[in-house]
C-alpha cells in the first residue's frame, strides 16, 4: 500500500506558473544575444524557482509548483523536447501576441525524460515534497500545433497521449504526488471531445497519484458530460472570472469527482480580499463536500505582475483559513493526498 501525504482539508495549491522574476527576463535576452552562457541561463533559472518557491511559502501555499519558469510557452516547451517537430516562425495568435507555432513533420519520438531536471531541481529547493508538476496535455499540443505528417488529427492526438504517459510515469517515479494535465484546448472543438477525453485517458493511465485536469477559456458545459468518463480525480476551472456561476452545471451534470476551485481571477490586477475567496469556496462547499474541494488562482498567474501575484496567493490562503476554521468545528482537518479514479 502506498502512503499518501496528509495535507489540510482544502488544500491551498497553484495552476502553475508564476510571473518571471525581472532580472530573469533580463537573463533570457542576454542568452539570446549570446552575451551570457547557458551554464549562467541555468543557474538564474534555478535561482528564479529558489524565489518562486519562496514567495509560494511565505504565502502559506500547501501545494506549490515551481512556477514553471523555464517554459517560455506551454505547448513550445513539449514540442521543443520532442522529436517530430519543426519551427517555422511566429503566428499571430491576438491583438498583437505572436506564438512560435509548431509543427508535426514526422512520427512523434520521445527523445528524453522533458521534465526530470526541472523536477529534481524543485524537489531539492521545496519546503514541501507535496509538489504539483504540470504538463500540457495531448489534446492542447496537437491542437496548437501544424500537423503535417499524421493523416489525421486523432493519429497524432493518440501517439502525443502515449508520449505524455511515459513522462507522467517518470513523474510518479521521482515521487511527484500530484501531476496536473493542462487542456486549456479541449472546450473548443466541440465534435472532437469524445475522442480527445479518451486520449486524455491514456496518457494518465496507470498514473496512481493525485491526477488533475486544467481546462481555461471555453464553455465548460461542452466538457462537464464528460467528466464522468474521464479518469482524472480533479477538473481544475476558472470559477472566480465567472462569478462562481459555473458550480451549477456541477449540480445539473450531477459531478462527483474533486474540483479545483479557482478562487481568484487572473485577469485582473486588482486582489481579491481573503473574504472574497472564502465566500468563493462557501458557494462551492453548496454543491460540493468539503473533502473534494481544493483552492487555487483560476488559471497560471504568469500575466500578473510578481506583487500583485504574491498578493492573490495570500488572500488564496487566508480566505481558505477562514473556512477551515468553521470546518474545524465539524472535526474537519485534514485529507490525504491521494487518488480517487482507479487508473
Ligand atoms: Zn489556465
Amino acid at each position: 500500500m502506498k502512503n499518501y501525504p496528509e495535507v489540510p482539508i482544502l488544500p491551498t495549491t497553484v495552476i502553475g506558473s508564476y510571473p518571471r522574476p525581472k532580472w530573469l527576463k533580463e537573463t533570457i535576452q542576454l542568452a539570446k544575444m549570446g552575451k551570457i552562457s547557458k551554464a549562467d541561463l541555468e543557474e538564474a533559472f534555478n535561482d528564479a524557482v529558489v524565489d518562486v518557491m519562496r514567495d509560494h511559502q511565505l504565502a502559506g501555499i500547501d501545494i506549490p509548483t515551481d512556477g514553471e519558469m523555464r517554459r517560455d510557452e506551454m505547448v513550445e516547451f513539449f514540442a521543443e523536447n520532442l522529436k517530430g517537430f519543426t519551427f517555422y516562425g511566429f503566428v499571430r495568435v491576438w491583438g498583437d501576441a505572436y506564438y512560435r507555432k509548431p509543427s508535426v513533420v514526422s512520427k512523434i519520438e520521445y527523445k528524453k525524460p522533458m521534465l526530470e531536471n526541472e523536477v529534481r531541481f524543485a524537489q531539492s529547493v521545496s519546503y514541501t515534497s507535496n509538489l504539483k508538476v504540470t504538463i500540457t496535455g495531448p489534446y492542447t499540443i496537437a491542437d496548437w500545433s501544424f500537423n503535417e505528417y499524421y493523416k489525421t488529427k486523432e493519429d497524432l492526438v493518440f501517439d502525443l497521449a502515449k508520449i505524455i504517459n511515459q513522462e507522467l510515469r517518470n513523474l510518479v517515479k521521482m515521487g511527484i504526488p500530484f501531476v496536473q494535465v493542462d487542456e486549456p484546448a479541449l472546450p473548443t472543438h466541440e465534435e472532437e471531445i469524445p475522442w480527445a477525453v479518451q486520449a486524455i485517458n491514456e496518457a494518465i493511465k496507470g498514473i496512481d497519484v493525485k491526477v488533475g485536469l486544467h481546462i481555461c477559456y471555453g464553455d465548460y458545459a461542452k466538457v462537464m458530460p464528460f467528466a464522468e468518463e474521464m479518469k482524472v480525480d480533479q477538473l481544475a476551472l476558472e470559477f472566480k472570472n465567472r462569478d462562481f456561476k459555473d458550480l451549477n452545471l456541477l449540480k445539473k451534470f450531477g459531478y462527483t469527482k474533486e474540483i479545483g476551485l479557482g478562487v481568484v481571477d487572473v485577469h485582473s490586477s486588482e486582489v481579491e480580499s481573503p473574504e472574497e475567496v472564502a465566500k468563493g469556496i462557501k458557494k462551492a462547499l453548496q454543491v460540493l463536500e468539503p473533502e473534494k474541494i481544493y483552492v487555487n488562482p483560476d488559471c497560471g498567474l504568469k500575466r500578473l505582475s510578481r506583487r500583485v501575484a504574491y498578493q492573490k496567493l495570500v488572500s488564496v490562503v487566508e480566505g481558505t483559513k477562514m473556512v477551515r476554521e468553521e470546518l474545524k468545528k465539524k472535526g474537519l482537518s485534514t485529507i490525504q493526498l491521494k487518488p480517487i479514479v482507479n487508473r
